[in-house]
């Protein structure tokens, strides 16, 4: 624990066994000794420590060979008969980083209380509004938190619930929020294209699916349509659990604004992603005279010159990776951007795309969809511009997966396992899950596993698939398993995201210890597609970690992709789970969303006054939040 104690210097030993350490022994005269240990020191700093001076001093303290120890305390010496000054204040204690130690941080900040500016000209949240929401004044936050008085609620402090804390992380998601707010209000001025037909072309490809629109499908396309009808720009996120049907819905809005004679960029995160739209969308579009085009990074040379020229030249519906935002690409119309898998594009790409757009005038409406459930609270703060719609439903006749986590020493058993599911023609995905940044050493891997396989399984015809294959070869993989040639596939998470094979009923992921939720979920979503009930076994590398063991136990218990997001949110906070750390949209320095998401509804009706009588407040508050970046965001 860590522990500020008092206490008088009793001996004192400068050792250079392994390397130069000074040891000082502190008691209480009574019985308690503590030793202090230095390695790095000054001679100065070591003459300080002479038999009888009386220190403070705070740290961690541990069981060391000879009894409790410190290892390099902030430590004080007190005056003589200095009553000890424990009654005056709590001491805080800063992150410090290499160079700037404990003490001179501590000696800025005092200075900085010291020269705080008058209430008046601190506080930027009208007072009336801090009144009636509870809201310690600002002046009286900072001076608290620097100052803790002596009987504060230490157990408070430290978890960061303190009313004076919980101010100021009301003010940082006070100004996030804001700024998301206004970002959206300046994109919201621009102009879009009308998209709204008489939805002819719609009702020609409804009739020619296999399937009925679930009700949820349905809904949700009904928002949207409703929204690409008016002249000004959508910006809609929609979510939707693994399997819920979202293609069809990005789908039904491209048919929009086709028939409206404006051009789709559809772009997914992936290559094999977006190559399972294209099929889907040439599948269900080229009956009825639609055009799709191709635009990947591994096109090269002719190909990509064509394929950029028909874009040009306005194409209806482009489909493709990043690639779709390189410079060079133009569209001739563009007047809808589908962006699929959004947890892996930052804000900053999606207005890449959006730019694209700009004619003249008029910017694309924006349609984003994610698997990964977005839990409310975070949806209502980082994603503050952009409205939600909500695919709640599973088409019918699914069923949900069994899993189960099993220990690698059970390997055998688990391959024997799948040899049983061959012979029952069931099929299945074996995925190998290096989190290693290398494709090379993520396909070795899957190589290895693949041979482990076919030698064990002499039965079933396995195959291979990763991210070092051609796209050509990936193909013939994917549509050998898909006809069922194919009983196993070995795969690394290059199937992660959209891959559909009904048929397939089982799942074995290794060292699923390493993988997060969402991810975990997503992979698991690409069994249970058809009507047999399906199973997943969670391989891991005992060993377990605590996180590791939560993780595993939430994948058990629920197939609920909510309920996972929300779990997820509490294991690994909210920087993670949207994937913006890099982009630097969501760093938050005092608040924690998941600890502090009951400040929400407040913020958002603070936020909301502010900005409609408070303009000036408001502005000023995001510049003393985020500064520059806010600026970014809103060019
Ligand atoms: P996701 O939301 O994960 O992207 P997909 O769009 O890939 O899901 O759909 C998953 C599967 O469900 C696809 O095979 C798709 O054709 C099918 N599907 C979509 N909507 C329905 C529906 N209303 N009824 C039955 N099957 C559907
Ligand atoms: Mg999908």
């Amino acid at each position: 624990m860590r522990a500020q104690v008092v206490g008088t210097v009793e001996a004192v030993e400068k050792g250079f066994r392994y390397r130069p350490q000074l040891k000082v022994a502190i008691g209480d005269g009574v019985m308690q000794t503590l030793l202090l240990r230095f390695f790095h020191f000054n001679r100065a700093q070591a003459e300080q420590f002479r038999v009888g001076t009386r220190l403070l001093c705070y740290g961690e303290v541990r069981q060391g060979n000879a009894g409790l120890e410190m290892v390099h305390p902030q430590y004080r010496r007190l005056e003589d008969d200095a009553s000890v000054a424990l009654d005056e204040q709590l001491t805080p204690v800063y992150p410090t980083t290499e160079g700037l130690g404990q003490k001179r941080l501590g000696n800025v900040i005092a200075k900085a209380m010291q020269q705080l500016p008058a209430e008046t000209e601190l506080e930027l949240i009208p007072p009336g509004l801090c009144a009636k929401f509870g809201l310690t004044s600002l002046r009286e936050a900072l001076l608290y938190v620097h100052r803790p008085p002596p009987d504060a609620r230490i157990d408070q402090l430290i978890q960061g619930r303190h009313p004076a804390q919980q101010r100021l992380a009301f003010e940082e998601l006070l100004s996030q929020h804001m700024s998301l707010k206004r970002l959206r209000a300046t994109v919201r001025e621009r102009r879009a294209p009308k998209l709204g037909g008489n939805g002819k072309l719609r009702q020609q490809w409804l009739k020619s699916l296999p399937f009925q629109l679930t009700a949820a499908q349905q809904r949700v396309i009904k928002e949207i349509s409703a929204d690409i009808a008016q002249p000004s720009p959508m910006l809609r996120l929609v979510q939707g659990d693994v399997g819920s049907g979202k293609t069809a819905v990005a789908c039904a809005a491209a048919l929009a604004a086709v028939e409206a004679g404006y051009q789709v960029a559809l772009m997914a995160p992936t290559e094999l992603l977006a190559e399972q739209h294209l099929r889907n969308f040439r599948h269900w579009l080229e009956p009825l005279g639609i055009h799709v085009e191709w635009l990947a990074g591994k096109q090269q040379g002719k190909a990509r010159q064509q394929a950029m020229q028909r874009v040009t030249e306005g194409a209806p519906i482009v489909i493709g990776t990043h690639a779709l935002m390189q410079e060079g690409v133009s569209f001739a119309r563009l007047g809808l951007v589908i962006v699929d898998e959004q947890h892996r594009f930052g804000v900053q790409q999606r207005l890449a795309l959006r730019d694209k757009g700009i004619e003249g005038e008029l910017v694309p409406h924006q349609l984003v969809l994610t698997a990964t459930p977005i839990p409310r609270t975070l949806a209502m703060s980082a994603y503050a511009d952009l409205d939600i719609s909500a695919i709640d439903e599973l088409p019918p006749g699914r069923t949900p997966v069994q899993t189960v986590a099993i220990s690698n020493a059970r390997r055998a058993e688990v391959i024997e396992r799948i040899s049983v599911a061959c012979m029952e023609r069931r099929q299945a995905y074996w995925v190998c899950t290096l989190i290693e940044e290398s494709e090379q050493l993520r396909a070795q891997a899957a190589e290895a596993a693949h041979a482990e396989l076919s030698h064990a399984l002499t039965e079933c015809p396995v195959g291979l698939i990763h991210g070092r294959m051609k796209p050509k070869e990936k193909q013939a993989v994917m549509d050998a398993f898909k006809s069922g040639q194919l009983s196993v596939l070995v795969a690394t998470t290059v199937i992660e995201v959209g891959v559909d094979v009904p048929n397939a009923s089982l799942m074995v992921i290794e060292n699923s210890e390493r993988l997060g939720l969402a991810q975990l979920h997503q992979l698991r979503g690409r069994v249970g597609r058809g009507a047999v009930s399906s199973n997943c076994v969670l391989l891991y590398q005992p060993p377990l970690g605590q996180l590791a063991r939560e993780r595993l136990q939430v994948m058990r218990e629920t197939n609920d992709g909510f309920r996972i997001a929300e779990k997820d949110l509490e294991l690994r906070g909210p920087g993670e789970v949207l994937g913006t750390r890099q982009t630097g949209q969501l760093s938050l320095r005092i608040a924690d969303l998941a600890r502090d998401a009951h400040l929400l509804p407040a913020v958002q009706q603070v936020g909301e006054y502010m900005l409609a009588h408070h303009h000036e407040q408001a502005a000023r508050l995001i510049e003393r939040w985020i500064g520059g970046a806010a600026r970014y965001a809103a060019a």
